[in-house]
């Protein structure tokens, strides 16, 4: 089944007061979502435009899906012995994304593909797969299988079948590079859109915060909450955005790299508010899979992220560096909130 693509982080009051400030935005379609970049300031159009641009050749080098991209190229010499000569955006993603599989063994992982293929995730045919056909494919899934080579620039699977699926961190990558093209433009009020990826780069041009919207995992026509954000990313990742019904069960395509079935922790969706898009990012996929303990704990020990955690108990867990700038709007739909003290 195939739904409708829709944005699940509403940016809200988006329209401005103040009036002269040159303000340009593009839209358009790529890493299979929807995306827009929006501009403040003088040079606003061209720097929209040069953003976009750095979005769109990325997901030239990232997807795996396009026959030319150096992930197409790493993963068909899977197994072959061919180390695989990577550019720099590549080989820092594929070293972020083993370290990430590192801190959160068992929840995150990159070398997922072949379990995405299993369940169809990848084209149009959605379905169970067979127990043998999954167990075959979960194999397959090792970070640990990837051998990156920084100081030759290159990467190797190691198993044949082994693949590469960037789909839980190339937006924010993307978003990361984006904001370095629009700085060095001297644009300092900007949005980016990014498909679930919300980035505020500064404030609005009005000097007040942004205001991000969290969607309601269960209608997302609804916001559960709306955040005061600047110079921050807040990324969602929820079981409700990519899936499908087999025999009255849905099933989406956030997978436990544990049991190669979509993950069920006890939650709905996970915001990541980070300054750093690309653990923002990636922890929004890793937490959904990891649940809302392990989330916690992690927030716990570092101070580089903020959490907004919808229960499927309808609980929003929000941690405390979020309270000042935090509005709750999930009261009619049954929902409640609590603040989580360090
Ligand atoms: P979306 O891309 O839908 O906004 P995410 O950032 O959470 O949401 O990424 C989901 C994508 O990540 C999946 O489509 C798949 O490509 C990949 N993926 C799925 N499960 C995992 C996992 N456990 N670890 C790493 N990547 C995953
Ligand atoms: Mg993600």
């Amino acid at each position: 089944m195939k739904r409708a693509i829709s944005f699940l982080l509403i940016p809200v009051f988006l329209l401005l007061s103040g009036c002269g400030v040159q303000q340009a935005q593009e839209q358009f379609f790529t890493m299979d979502t929807v995306m827009s970049v929006t501009v403040y300031g003088k040079g606003a159009e061209e720097t929209a435009s040069a953003a976009r641009q750095v979005v769109e050749t990325l997901n030239g080098v990232l997807s795996r899906t396009d026959g030319n991209s150096l992930i197409s190229q790493l993963n068909a010499h899977a197994g072959d012995g061919t180390a695989v000569e990577l550019d720099g955006d590549t080989l820092e993603l594929l070293t972020f994304a083993q370290r990430m599989a590192r801190l959160l063994p068992g929840d995150f992982d990159i070398t997922i593909a072949p379990v995405m293929d299993a369940w169809g995730f990848t084209g149009e045919e959605r379905h169970v797969p067979e127990e043998e056909t999954l167990a075959q494919a979960l194999a397959l899934v090792d970070s640990e299988k990837l051998l990156l080579d920084e100081a030759a620039g290159t990467a190797r699977l190691e198993e044949a079948g082994m693949a590469v699926d960037l789909g839980s961190i190339a937006k924010g990558y993307a978003a990361a590079r984006a904001e370095e093209v629009l700085r060095e433009a001297g644009i300092t009020s900007a949005l980016l859109d990014l498909g679930r990826n919300i980035t505020l780069i500064g404030s609005k041009p009005d000097g007040t915060s942004w205001r991000v919207g969290i969607a309601d995992p269960q209608d997302d026509s609804q916001s559960l909450c709306v955040l005061s954000l600047e110079d921050q990313t807040a990324s969602t990742s929820g079981g409700y955005e990519r899936w499908f019904e087999e025999d009255g069960v849905r099933y989406h395509h956030i997978i436990d790299p544990k049991t190669g079935y979509p993950a069920s922790s006890g939650l709905l969706s996970v915001t990541v508010i980070s300054p750093d898009h690309l653990l923002a990012d990636a922890l929004s996929t890793a937490l959904f899979v990891a649940g809302p303990e392990t989330a916690m704990e992690l927030w716990r020990s570092r101070t580089d992220f903020e959490l907004v955690l919808c229960t499927d108990q309808g609980q929003l867990l929000v941690t405390e560096g979020l309270e000042a700038g935090f509005e709750f709007r999930g009261e009619e739909q049954g929902y409640g909130y609590q603040i989580v003290r360090r």
